[in-house]
């Protein structure tokens, strides 16, 4: 568990799409896609399709 967070801190994030949200179309703002880092697994959102932030 240590190690994930120094590995994450030191990490140059490779970030690969994960993860389609279905989003509600009220909430704009909401994020759309999940993407997972290939070397860390970070695990961040996004409100674009086509890259991670
Ligand atoms: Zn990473």
């Amino acid at each position: 568990m240590i190690l994930k967070i120094i590995q994450s801190a030191f990490c140059r994030h490779d970030y690969r799409l994960f993860q389609i949200i279905q989003r509600n179309p009220v909430y704009q703002m909401d994020p759309l896609t999940k993407w997972k880092c290939l070397k860390c697994e970070r695990v961040i959102y996004s409100r674009y399709m086509d890259c991670a932030e």
